[in-house]
């Protein structure tokens, strides 16, 4: 057996920089983080071969003394704290003193800072070796350059990503800092390629630069105080909800940190609103005293703990609450009244005995029913709370797939397949407490056949599928005959509709509280008009009427927005005319 060793300082500084430098973003991190807190308000970040090669980040903070610099590079060394109570009040992004250590250890590394317009100084490390502090011309901050990262630990650098994908890592991180920093200008350079340009300006402009401009009407802003803890930000409208996670900021008194907890705050206060699996854009800024939170937990200083978690879960959702509360009447401000609902129940299904047969989109309209819809589509008022009224009569379908209807505050774009969707998939939720959907009789039954196993399926989902509006029997072995399909159904395609749902339901099975929603979402999109069919104007205003009695008209049940709203404002901007 080997004999008990001190490591020397070099492998000790290489073990633990596996802590701190992941890959390239980290090491843009950390010298971000020092170029804050040296208190810059402007950086550049110049990138080569996805940081593989060089990572250079400068900026014009309150720079390094020629002391300072030779300090800098060993390990636990810092400015930013020096007793053991500042580690529990700590108000710098850096405090442990190893970042640069550990770069250094990895990589080629080189300084230069300066403190006054007079003279600047320059330091160098590679393989081990710390060169001598060299004179260099005043830079007003300082400019750390890091080239080779892993060149001396090969099984690391073996991990490091392709070009793109450590580069794409890089964005994701100065992005981060950029919402977090406002007030800063943030320059981006890759491969002699200007990537992002970011000047200082409000928190919610500094969001729009950063995705695209149709964020620009869906923030909501937050700012809630309760005693000394300050949530400040913004939260996006239901147009900005996607079906993946990566768009929700929480900073604690400027840091980026990740929560679960503090995270379920923000979807809780939609509560309603979103579903499992759909994730609302959210940046918080949490302010809180730094004795109320020890952020000494993980070298990459991404957890925190909280003296009192609770606390902040409650204060940051009522918050949120407080701003979206708004949400309604905000997007995009249709608005139906009284009278509307209560006009010719026989028009909603769910509330009539006998349903009238409301086919909008087969051909079996009888003209009892357009006269029926007709009068609908008259008696259709909107509440003119709001600045914007759909009028019920402008609406025009573009390339079989869009419509598109003024409102006065500019105009909205309906994708018609998902608006469809949205709305029989509530009509189904619907259906399985309450009314079945309305059916249309087939005039020759239809005969299918399925393997066993689907056949059980078939037998177990039954009741739901005549609920939907489905009529089935059973007609020898693995086989039915279909008699009858929901009336808001084209013909042709039950067959696969009832295989769908099948395969969903074996799919799914496990994840039996979902099961309704997902029988009612694979109804929804197979039975919904699909992009390329033509609407007539009846079913164009019918369609968008059902839209927006439903209970979300903003987003399908896969997450994809059905409306885009189109400002007056925004056109006036476009058209230079303001
Ligand atoms: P920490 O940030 O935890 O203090 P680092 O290893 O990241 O540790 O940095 C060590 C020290 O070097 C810092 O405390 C700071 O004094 C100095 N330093 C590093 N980068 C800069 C910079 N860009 N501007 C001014 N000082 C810096
Ligand atoms: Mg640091």
């Amino acid at each position: 057996m080997n004999p008990i060793i001190s490591l020397p300082e070099d492998l000790r500084n290489k073990i633990s920089a596996g802590e701190v430098v992941e890959r390239p973003a980290s090491v843009v991190k950390e010298l971000l983080e020092n170029s804050l807190d040296a208190g810059a308000s402007e950086i550049t970040i110049v990138i080569e071969k996805g940081g593989h090669q060089l990572i250079q980040v400068r900026d014009n903070g309150h720079g390094i003394s020629s002391d300072g610099l030779s300090q800098a590079f060993q390990r636990y060394t810092t400015n930013k704290i020096s007793n053991i109570d500042d580690l529990f009040n700590i108000n710098t992004l850096g405090f442990r003193g190893e970042a640069l250590a550990s770069i250094a250890s990895v990589s080629e590394i080189s300084a230069t800072s300066s403190v006054d317009e007079k003279s600047g100084h320059q330091m160098s490390l590679a393989n081990g070796v710390t060169s001598d502090i060299k004179a260099a011309p005043p830079i007003g901050g300082t400019d750390i350059t890091v080239r080779n990262i892993f060149y001396n630990t090969p099984a690391r650098k073996k991990f490091l990503k392709s070009i793109n994908s450590e580069f794409r890592q890089i964005v994701k991180m100065v992005r981060r800092f950029g919402l977090d920093f406002p007030d800063v200008s943030f320059m981006l350079e890759h491969n002699n390629k200007n990537i992002l340009n970011l000047t200082p300006e409000s928190l919610e402009n500094r969001i729009v630069s950063l995705n695209d401009p149709t964020f620009r009407d869906q923030l909501l802003k937050v700012e809630l105080t309760k005693g000394d803890y300050t949530i400040s930000g913004f939260v996006g409208t239901l147009n900005l909800i996607r079906k993946r996670p990566g768009q929700q900021y929480l900073f604690v008194n400027r840091r980026y940190i990740q929560n679960r907890l503090l995270n379920s705050a923000v979807y809780s206060a939609y509560e309603s609103l979103v579903k499992r699996g759909e994730y609302p854009f959210s940046l918080l800024n949490i302010t809180i005293p730094f004795d109320q939170l020890d952020v000494n937990v993980h070298p990459m200083k991404i957890e925190v703990k909280f003296i009192d978690e609770w606390r902040v879960y409650h204060v940051v959702k009522s918050a949120v609450r407080d701003s979206i509360s708004s949400i309604l009447s905000t997007i995009p401000s249709f608005q139906h009244n009284q009278q509307f609902h209560g006009f010719n129940k026989s028009f909603e299904p769910n509330q009539n005995q006998e349903p009238i047969n409301f086919n909008i989109f087969s051909e079996s309209k009888t003209e009892n029913n357009i006269q029926g819809a007709k009068d609908y589509i008259n008696s259709f008022q909107i509440q003119t709370k709001e600045s914007s009224v759909y009028d019920g009569s402008t609406l025009w379908q573009v390339h079989n797939k869009y419509i598109i209807s003024q409102i006065n505050s500019g105009l909205v774009i309906i994708d018609q397949h998902v608006a469809h969707e949205r709305v029989l998939y509530e009509e189904a939720l619907n259906a399985f407490d309450n009314t079945p959907l309305s059916a249309q009789t087939l005039l020759f039954s239809e005969e299918l056949e399925f393997s066993p196993d689907e056949f059980t399926v078939l037998l177990e989902i039954f009741p739901y599928l005549k609920k939907l509006g489905f009529r089935i029997k059973e007609n020898g072995q693995n086989k039915i005959l279909l008699e009858a399909i929901p009336s808001d159904m084209g013909w042709g395609n039950e067959n696969t509709v009832i295989k769908d749902i099948i395969d969903n339901y074996i799919a799914n099975r496990k994840n039996s509280s979902s099961f309704m929603e997902d029988l009612a979402a694979s109804f929804a999109c197979h039975a919904a008009v699909k992009a390329g069919d033509t609407l007539s104007m009846e079913e164009m205003q019918i369609l968008v009427n059902h839209l927006f009695s439903t209970k979300h008209p903003y987003y399908c049940p896969h997450g994809r927005p059905i409306i885009v709203q189109l400002s007056l404002e925004e056109l006036d901007k476009r058209f230079e005319r303001i």
